[in-house]
């Protein structure tokens, strides 16, 4: 057990990733906090998570509505105890309304911004300062490999990726005598709804079925799994990586080995 009897809080948990993540992180023995805004994915994925012997807090909430960053982190203190594990992974894509930035939409721009970029920000300062206190933390956001390269028609989505990155590099400096680490994940193309609907809008685009734009995403010539990607957010988690902080690590199936 890498994680035993650790304080966990994982956002976006519902689906893809971010559940992923939660199930892999009660499999090694952490009590996970959970959030997300589909209740019923999220009732069911407690059941996972308590099946496993570890205890669940759930609290489901839109991040995008002011105040839900200290109701969540509030209700898993409350419930579990202060959170050691903080992964900021809850995120929207670009495909909910994807366009060149000439016409981009600035309400879009400013709600996708807040939700991938000012949420993690936010929920880093409320984690810290009980992290800070115990001299112990690890704090894992869930970037993309759009935060080392652009987004066609994604601009807000890359920006927001890229900023993550900003944030990870800087809070790592600042807390790297504090026995916290701070880490970013930078997936490829992973198999869930944000991606399908992505893929989908590229397909139209491209003029191509979304099978044949599926085998070109990858050197591999497939997707990721989410489960493949939880097994980097249990190492990050672990003390095996105490001495990894201030990292972007790609796990994209080879997309950016060519450079
Ligand atoms: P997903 O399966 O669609 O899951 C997205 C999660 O974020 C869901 O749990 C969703 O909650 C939550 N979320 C989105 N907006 C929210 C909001 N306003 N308030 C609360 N929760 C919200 O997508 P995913 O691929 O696992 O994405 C997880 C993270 O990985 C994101 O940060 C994404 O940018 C990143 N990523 C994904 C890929 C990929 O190819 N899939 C690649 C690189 C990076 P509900 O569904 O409950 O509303």
């Amino acid at each position: 057990m890498k994680l035993q009897d650790r304080v966990a809080l994982v956002t976006g948990a519902s689906k893809g990733i971010g559940r992923a993540i939660a199930l892999a992180f009660a499999d090694e023995g952490a009590h996970v906090g959970i959030t997300g805004r589909a209740l019923d994915e999220l009732e069911s994925l407690r059941d996972e998570i308590v099946a496993r012997g570890v205890r669940c807090a759930l609290l489901p909430a839109d991040l995008a509505e002011p105040g839900a960053v200290d109701r969540v982190h509030g209700h898993v203190v409350q419930e579990l105890g202060p959170v050691e594990i903080l992964v900021n992974n809850a995120g929207m894509g670009s495909s909910a309304n994807p366009r060149p930035v000439v016409e981009y939409d600035d309400d879009f721009w400013e709600k996708l911004l807040y939700v991938n970029l000012t949420v993690p920000y936010l929920f880093c300062k409320r984690v810290l300062p009980d992290m800070l206190q115990r001299r112990h933390g690890r704090i894992i956001n869930i970037a993309s490999i759009n935060g080392k390269i652009g987004s066609l028609h994604g601009a807000a989505y890359a920006a927001s990726k890229h900023g993550l990155l900003g944030l990870t590099r800087t809070l790592a400096m600042e807390v790297v005598k504090d026995g916290i680490t701070v880490n970013a994940i930078c997936p490829g193309p992973v198999h869930t709804l944000v991606n399908d609907l992505r893929i989908a809008y590229d397909a139209r685009r491209l003029g191509k079925t979304v099978e044949e734009l599926e085998a070109t995403l990858t050197p591999m010539g497939r997707r990721l799994e989410p489960e493949e990607v939880a097994p980097l957010a249990v190492y990050l988690a672990s003390d095996d990586a105490r001495a990894m902080t201030g990292q972007a690590i790609n796990i994209d199936g080879g997309v950016l080995m060519t450079g």
